[in-house]
């Protein structure tokens, strides 16, 4: 275990950061938002929030922004995605850091946080020369049907704090190039990188003389979010945070029939059947479920293990983790930073005793290291408890590095233990069979937005669209056809002929 930064040093550092950022000053006697890094708990000074009234205002100048801003050329506003991506390639470092002091997440994973909104940015740069439509085949002689996809509107966007710069990027860097203006409601816990994300973002409209309302910030805690979401002028909602945030959301977009992608909880499960090359599975499972503490959307909370082997998967998953490297996550080494904050703390040991008051036996962790009792800053042992078959608390989400380890004797009751529960983000198998693994993939297997084969379920690319099913809420982000979540389609039939054909050989005459 590593030592725990003084938090002097620690608040002098993220305000050095902060300023090579383009963030001066950012903290106010008598704000109502309080900034803390869960490194050491403590607190990096006070931001003042956004009124829902002053939300309004955003929106009116979002919409001012979004008349000008549509009628530029998509290959033009790329550009804009480009400087921005030049200036995260710049500010790598600095960014990365400060996600890992706000997030607590381990530095390589702060840095690969900030490579991935540079791999959003690149990703955008293309697709601004590729928004593009089909033809279709009229019935009708002498017309031609087209379809065409035409900026949406002001995108709101709410964010969770486990990746708080990520979720910024797959959205904005899409919307910006359909012609979308953002207004980021960012989680009250990550305001910081969310000041600097903007503080780049503006730099770089500035660069290429892009409207200043391209990107606004809403900061807040729920009331704000409510604001945003609320405000019928808002045409696209992209909410990412937990099943309980969706569920308040979504009938209010619903209710104003808003364009809503939701982007919500998981409870991510991997098979590992007899064939499955340990080695490597017990590499994919400590990444998965012990890394960022537990505290990604894709981290790994059930292992369905066939009964054959799960002594022996155990016993080493046990002796993987015993050695876990716990600590500052700005020191070199370490591989489990801290939880959030003292709620998510409450969450884990609830979540345990639950665990165990339902028949678990706890393997390994579950103890608070390093900081004492009093302390706000709250370092885990990630734990392993093993499961009966029939259990509740491995149907929920806790937000924390607990991994629920399940048996299973037959294929089909693997897949129907991953497939039972109310989320659907992402799963995989550990196997060397073909027939297994195809089966995962195929209709009859993994039910969830991602499903993958001798790879845990976190850690996805750009390239691919993200998300996941059930009440995960069922939106797609980032890569493949997902920036058409940003657009509105218009079919278009062109008569170039002197007659007036009617489809469906509807006489009119
Ligand atoms: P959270 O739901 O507590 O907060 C997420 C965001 O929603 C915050 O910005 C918060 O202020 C806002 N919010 C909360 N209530 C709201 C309301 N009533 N109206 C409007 N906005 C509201 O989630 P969290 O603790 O920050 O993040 C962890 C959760 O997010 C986990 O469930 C995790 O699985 C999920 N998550 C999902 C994805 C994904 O892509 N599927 C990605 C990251 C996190």
């Amino acid at each position: 275990m590593t030592a725990v930064l003084n938090h002097d040093e620690l608040r002098t550092r993220t305000l050095a950061i902060l300023d090579r950022l383009g963030v001066r000053d950012p903290f106010t006697d008598g704000g109502e938002l309080i900034s803390r890094s869960p490194i050491t708990g403590g607190e990096l000074g006070w931001i003042t929030a956004h009124t829902p009234a002053q939300v309004g205002e955003l929106v009116e100048r979002a919409s001012a922004a979004f008349e000008q801003w549509r009628l530029v050329p998509a290959p033009v506003r790329g550009q804009l995605v480009r400087e921005l991506g030049n200036l995260l390639r710049e500010h790598k470092t600095d960014l990365g850091a400060l996600v890992s002091i706000e997030a607590g997440k381990i530095i390589s994973e702060g840095l690969g946080e900030v490579q991935e909104m540079i791999d959003i940015c690149d990703l955008g740069i293309g697709l601004s020369r590729q928004l593009y439509g089909q033809t279709i085949a009229t019935e009708r002689p002498g017309h031609r049907m087209m379809e065409q996809w035409h900026p949406l509107g002001v995108v709101g966007l709410i964010s969770a704090f486990n990746f708080p710069v990520a979720v910024w990027s797959w959205n904005t860097a899409l919307a910006v190039v359909c012609g979308d203006p953002v207004i980021w409601k960012p989680s009250e816990k990550t305001l910081l990188t969310a000041l600097a994300c903007q503080a780049l973002m503006a730099e770089a409209a500035r660069r290429v003389g892009a409207p200043e309302a391209v990107s606004q910030l809403a900061l807040g805690r729920a009331e704000v979010g409510q604001a945003l979401v609320s405000d019928p002028r808002v045409a696209l909602v992209s909410a990412t945070g937990s099943v309980r945030m969706g569920k308040t959301v979504a009938p209010i977009v619903a209710g104003r029939l808003g364009r809503l992608l939701l982007e919500l909880g998981g409870n991510n499960a991997a098979i590992v059947a007899p064939s499955a090359e340990l080695d490597l599975t017990v590499r994919g499972i400590v990444f998965s479920a012990a890394g960022t503490a537990g505290q990604r959307c894709t981290s790994l909370r059930r292992l369905i293990v066939h009964s054959s082997i799960a002594d022996e998967l155990v016993a080493r998953l046990k002796k993987a983790y015993a050695s876990l490297p716990i600590g500052s996550p700005l020191q070199e080494g370490t591989l489990v930073g801290p939880l959030i904050d003292g709620t998510a703390y409450e969450g884990f040991t609830k979540a345990l005793a639950t665990a165990q008051g339902e028949g678990g036996e706890l393997i390994v962790g579950g103890e608070r290291v390093l900081a004492d009792e009093a302390s706000d800053a709250f370092y885990v042992q990630p734990a392993i408890v093993r499961m009966p078959a029939q259990s509740d608390i491995v149907k929920a989400e806790t937000f924390a590095p607990i991994l629920y380890v399940l048996t299973y004797d037959t294929f089909d009751e693997a897949i129907a233990l991953q497939n039972g529960v109310t989320q659907g983000l992402s799963s995989s198998v550990f196997t060397q069979s073909i027939r297994e693994a195809e089966e995962f993939l195929s209709p009859a297997g993994s039910d969830c937005g991602i499903a993958n084969v001798n790879i845990g379920p976190s850690g996805a690319e750009i390239g691919g669209a993200f998300g996941g099913e059930k009440e995960t809420g069922g939106g797609r982000e980032s890569g493949s056809d997902s920036w058409k979540a940003y657009l509105r389609r218009s079919t278009n039939t062109v008569n170039y002929s002197t007659e007036l054909p009617l489809a469906q050989g509807v006489e009119f005459v």
